[in-house]
């Protein structure tokens, strides 16, 4: 029988797998939060090091179970310190995350999957297949493995250095929707990652028919990935706006459970020279998000390889940021981070490819006569 991974279930769902192992109904409960309390707070890598636990508890559980993170295939350090993790889940699927930190604070930047099906133009992974969807135990792992690299244990300690979670990596988080709220609850659990929600931020490209549910059963902050306030414009640059146009996409943002003042909407607006960066541009971003409690977050753009866009010249940016701000909108811009180790938003790709069963077949037994000696 192979050893189940731990990461990634829910408190349930761990309580329940152990008293599968044979632990009694009745000291199930605590033995579990004993468990969630060494992995998720302490970070604890093996059962071995749970040194209140009685010996043979431990033995029996190492028999039965692993805790195992992604592995960690590479990691990059930019010279601005922001630092890339390429992370693989299994044969053929890798994912990246990255760590920017900051005075006082640190984020990182979490996939939820590998590849996209969006194809948004100015986006590097945009142009990866969706390989397939993070399991919960690769999401939450994700921040495991940058703790265990930023030595940031216990979870809850007072100068942890990873304070922020982003959904802004890889993929599409409301196209794997209970994967990543299964995850994010790990994370959002005071006795588990113990990030609160409210630095925890799911970004969307506008996936309108999930947004109310995921503040409901979500209840992160939200992000929009806009770019345009005219569907023309957007059709073009995110192509699911012709699945739910602008009017939609602000609609459910309008009922976004929990939204207020305090608690803002972010959209996010990457400056594409020529393209949606006019000040007619500008106003008309702000005529369409009128009453909407929101912050608006110019990006520049980040170039990679073949991309067939620009970035907007920098005085253009000012004046375009000078315009949301008159009307009454915080519009910091985002200061690129770790473009020379292509980390900056919409940098990040992978190698894997997603293989027909045919062609997965052929790959083994090519890896198989490699093994036999010639
Ligand atoms: N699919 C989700 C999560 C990805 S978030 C979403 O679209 O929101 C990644 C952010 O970086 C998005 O706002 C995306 O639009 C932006 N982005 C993508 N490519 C970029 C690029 N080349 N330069 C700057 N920002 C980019």
């Amino acid at each position: 029988m192979f050893p189940t991974n731990l990461i990634g279930l829910p408190f349930e769902g761990l309580k329940a797998a152990i008293v599968e192992a044979g632990v009694a109904e009745k000291a199930a409960p605590m033995r579990a939060r004993q468990l969630w309390n060494w992995i998720y707070v302490h970070g604890a890598r093996d059962f071995v090091s749970m040194t209140n636990l009685a010996k043979d508890f431990r033995a029996h559980m190492a028999e039965r179970f692993t805790l195992a993170r992604p592995q960690v295939v590479t990691e990059q350090i930019s010279n601005d310190g922001t630092r890339k993790w390429l992370l693989r889940g299994g044969p053929g699927v890798e994912f990246e995350t990255v760590f920017i930190p900051e005075p006082g604070r640190g984020t990182l930047c979490v996939s939820s999957q590998v590849g996209c099906t969006l194809n948004c133009r100015f986006c590097h992974t945009g142009t990866q297949r969706l390989v397939r969807n993070l399991t919960p135990g690769e999401i939450v792992g994700q921040v495991m493995v940058a703790r265990d690299a930023l030595g940031d244990w216990p979870s809850t300690g007072e100068n942890r250095r990873l304070t922020n979670v982003v959904m802004m990596g890889m993929g599409e988080p409301l196209y794997n929707f209970e994967n990543v709220k299964a995850a994010l609850a790990i994370v959002a659990d005071g006795d588990g990652l113990a990030l609160s929600k409210r630095r925890i931020t799911l970004s969307t490209a506008g996936v309108v028919p999930m947004i109310r549910r995921a503040g409901e059963e979500i209840g992160s902050a939200l992000a929009i990935s806009l770019h345009a306030a005219r569907d023309e414009v957007r059709d073009i640059l995110v192509p699911l706006n012709r699945k739910y146009p602008v009017v939609e996409l602000l609609q459910a943002c309008r009922a976004y459970p929990g939204l207020s003042n305090a608690r803002r909407i972010t959209f996010e607006y990457v400056m594409l020279k020529g393209v949606n960066d006019t000040l007619a541009d500008a106003r008309e971003l702000v005529r369409v998000i009128r009453g909407i409690p929101a912050k608006i977050n110019l990006i520049p753009f980040n170039p990679w390889p073949g991309a067939p866009y620009e970035c907007s010249d920098w005085e253009q940016i000012e004046k375009f940021a000078e315009i949301v701000n008159r009307a009454g909108y915080a519009s910091p811009v985002r200061t690129p981070r770790g473009r020379d180790i292509m980390a900056a938003c919409g940098q990040l790709k992978s190698e894997s490819v997603k293989l027909r069963a045919s062609e997965r077949l052929a790959q083994l037994r090519s890896q198989e006569l490699a093994r036999i000696p010639g």
